[in-house]
């Protein structure tokens, strides 16, 4: 008899190191810059945004944020029913249908690091994300039958998706796209180009965890983001780095998971074996200029496993840290890319 015990959904990996009061709005400095932070929810998770400038309206700039983040769960949410993505999911037709912009940018990408990846992030496992209990369906009591898990490994697999001319088409009529594994990553690509069109250059956005910075604080120092430590317990700074003008995402999972007669299942599944991952690895932190595929990356590796992960960095010239669990603690290697970052 199989119980979720531990199911923890907040996932705010990353924490702003400098800790700020909870007012909207910082005083000026010499530089004449105020630092404002907006905060609200999206994605079934919290934002935090602080944008750093001289007579920003906040609440007018907020709204224009809340619209775009609105239109985006509109496009691709798997919890809201008549999302463009759910309804392409609940459709059996094999024709084409023409995308939104919004949607065919983070498919594509999806596809792309999917393809590069080897098939380690794959956006059609979401039957076995909701086989594990971990999609929006339903929570099972049992670890699935051999048998389940096969006939549900046969409608997974990018190959029977098709985005061609920014329309897509499914291969087998129960296809199902989940796209959480970037989305989040997307949304705060999409906040940051938002801030940068009305004229903004110094910002940090942060959404569920996932963070794109540019420029500087209202004091004139770059922002510094804290890699917190591995455990589920309690949450403490591991190690502070110095993105710059970057996006930093980190897949781990210390945060999600549901532990079973001893066993910690991860939220996380390799498409390869159809069972959630159980590897050393706890957490990889990527820093890249896009969100969406920093996000993305992170999950790619953590897929993999320490030394896939650690090839497929150095082979592709990626900003990667890991965090591995061993007999004697926490181990943490980093790619020669990312130590330029670290404080
Ligand atoms: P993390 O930040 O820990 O990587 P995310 O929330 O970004 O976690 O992504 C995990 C979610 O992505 C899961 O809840 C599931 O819906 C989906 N997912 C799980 N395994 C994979 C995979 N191999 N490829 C793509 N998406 C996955
Ligand atoms: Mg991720």
């Amino acid at each position: 008899m199989l119980k979720a015990l531990n199911l923890f959904k907040i996932k705010t990996l990353l924490l702003i190191a400098s800790l700020l009061v909870l007012s909207g709005c910082f005083p000026s400095n010499d530089l004449g810059r105020k630092e404002y932070l907006l905060q609200g929810n999206t994605m079934g998770t919290t934002y935090s945004i602080k944008v750093v400038g001289e007579n920003i309206d906040k609440a007018k700039l907020q709204q224009g944020i809340d619209a775009e983040l609105m239109q985006l769960n509109q496009e691709m949410s798997t919890y809201i029913a008549d999302s463009e993505l759910s309804k392409f999911n609940q459709s059996t037709s094999l024709e084409p249908v023409n995308v939104s912009m919004g949607l065919a940018r983070v498919i594509k990408e999806a596809i792309r690091l999917g393809q590069l990846s080897n098939g380690a992030l794959d956006v059609t496992v979401g039957p076995l994300v909701n086989l594990w209990g971990f999609g929006p369906e339903y929570r099972p009591e049992t670890v699935p039958s051999t048998e389940l898990l096969n006939t549900t490994k046969a409608r997974i697999g990018l190959d029977k998706l098709v985005f061609e001319n920014n329309t897509l088409a499914k291969k087998i009529p129960d296809l199902y796209v989940d796209l959480s594994t970037i989305a989040k990553g997307y949304g705060v690509d999409l906040v940051a180009e938002y801030i940068e069109a009305n004229g903004i250059n110094n910002y940090l956005v942060e959404i569920g965890g996932e963070m794109r910075l540019k420029g500087f604080k209202h004091t004139g120092e770059l922002w510094h983001v804290a890699i917190e430590k591995p455990l589920s317990t309690e949450r403490a700074v591991h190690q502070i780095i110095i993105p710059k003008d970057n996006a930093v995402a980190t897949s781990g999972d210390y945060r999600i998971y549901f532990e079973a007669d001893g066993q910690r299942f991860s939220h996380i599944i390799d498409p390869n074996t159809g069972k959630p991952i159980n590897h050393k690895l706890v957490s990889v932190t990527v820093i890249h200029p896009s969100s969406m595929t920093a996000d993305g990356l992170s999950t790619a590796l953590m897929v993999m496993g320490e030394e896939k992960a650690l090839a497929f960095a150095n082979e592709h010239d990626l900003a990667v840290y890991i965090i591995a669990k061993t007999d004697h603690g926490f181990v943490e290697q980093s790619t020669v890319k990312f130590m330029q970052y670290l404080k």
